[in-house]
């Protein structure tokens, strides 16, 4: 699908539930993905900007924070808006209704452009579940995004459990999800201030539930579980493509959504961007030093692949006889061969040329990488010409990194 953006700027204010200060949030036409803009400091949409989830997504980066992200995320995703400047005067995301209708609306009102640029759908390839504590996340392969979520309060005398099933449109969005809004327990909200959260929560942003029921008046019967659900479509914006598949939540938090979204990305369950035979069609290396599977990620900054690591590699043999660990230069070529797939992916007039590294720079290496590692490369561009490229490398496997450093290569 095409990705869109705003067609003119967007303005909203008022108080942030956590922080209960007052910030001015504009949204702005962009064209090179998502980014919030804070104090001259962008950060980009991406899983490492994360630094809290408890009741909701903060954002940092060179200490700069951004509170509260997810309900309008939650209409970006929906929308299809995947390229957006999101501008923050302030500390928090005006939390507004506790909803994210008011979001909704505006952006239709001033409506959306389709920009050239292509979006690839999420579209997962196989189930997966995946378990925190006594949370669980079940996902499968399906031609729509439909969600299925599960709240459940065992020792709460009124909540006690909600379920609630919805195909993901703009349409059943904006009826059965976008009205819902945040919610917390009355006893709870005594605690939750102590913390430094919910200091600007109220009646009129937010469903408060005591022991006998809600206080004020819910806008659906089963409104938390829907809210629930809105949290969720915001969480799966850190995908940045639009999820396909459908989801089985049960007692479901950020947290849990964060880590859902990172397996999806680790394990490229939203299919091979780049496969094998495309990725022989972009590089010259074969066996055996092609040392790429599959392209996981890919956009205009950054390539993640991953390799296989088997017994059978050749370097083994010798690498040692009888303690076979991969040597740390061939995981620097690894990565060398991303950054390689990427440039040619974005320079075809150059697929001809060859490229030859010119130098490395503060490349250190860590964890070992050993047979059955899965290991992943990602790269990051720093600078691109048309017959040179500067990138930053690193490489992991689940026992963390292997290897990073700054990688320079020319095309000859
Ligand atoms: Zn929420």
């Amino acid at each position: 699908m095409k990705s869109k953006t705003i067609k003119d700027k967007v303005v909203f204010e008022g108080y942030g539930i956590h922080t209960n200060s007052f910030s001015k949030l504009i949204l702005e036409p962009y064209e090179n993905g998502i980014v919030f803009l804070k104090d001259n400091v962008e950060i980009p949409l991406n899983l490492e900007y994360i630094s809290q989830t408890q009741r909701r997504i903060v954002l940092k980066k060179d200490n700069v924070q951004i509170e509260t992200i997810e309900h309008l995320l939650s209409v970006l995703n929906v929308l299809g808006i995947f390229d957006i400047k999101i501008v923050l005067e302030g500390d928090e995301i005006p939390i507004l209704d506790g909803s994210s209708v008011i979001f909704f609306e505006k952006i239709k009102e001033i409506g959306l452009v389709e920009l050239e640029k292509e979006i690839l759908e999420f579209k997962l390839l196989e189930p997966i579940e995946f378990y925190l504590n006594d949370s669980y996340i079940y996902a499968k392969p399906s031609e729509k995004f439909i969600i299925n979520y599960a709240i459940v309060y065992e020792n709460h005398s009124f909540l006690k459990s909600q379920f609630f099933r919805i195909e993901i449109n703009e349409e059943n969005y904006y009826n059965d999800v976008a009205r819902a809004r945040t919610y917390a327990f009355e006893e709870e909200v005594n605690e939750l201030r102590s913390k430094g959260l919910g200091k600007g929560g109220n009646l009129e942003n937010a469903l408060i539930i005591s022991k006998n029921g809600y206080l004020n008046e819910p806008r659906f019967l089963d409104e938390p579980v829907r809210h629930k659900i809105l949290d969720l479509i915001g969480d799966l914006m850190f995908l940045n493509r639009p999820f396909i598949g459908e989801i089985f939540c049960i007692k479901g938090s950020h947290k849990l959504h964060i880590e859902f979204v990172k397996k999806l990305l680790n394990d490229g369950l939203g299919g091979p961007i780049i496969d094998i035979n495309e990725i022989k069609s972009l590089i010259p290396h074969r066996y055996p030093f092609l040392l790429v599977d599959k392209v996981v990620h890919l956009d205009e900054n950054k390539i993640v692949a991953y390799k296989n690591v088997s017994i059978n590699e050749e370097f083994f043999n010798g690498h040692f006889p009888n303690y076979p660990i991969m040597p740390g230069v061939l995981i620097v070529e690894a990565l060398a061969q991303t950054g390689a797939i990427w440039y040619y992916k974005f320079n075809p007039d150059n697929r001809d040329k060859l490229p030859l590294f010119i130098g490395i720079e503060d490349v250190k290496f860590k964890n070992q990488v050993l047979p059955g590692d899965k290991l992943y490369l990602e790269i990051r561009v720093l600078r691109s010409g048309s017959r040179f490229i500067k990138m930053y490398g690193r490489a992991w496997t689940e026992r963390g990194i292997c290897c990073e450093g700054s990688l320079i290569a020319t095309i000859k």
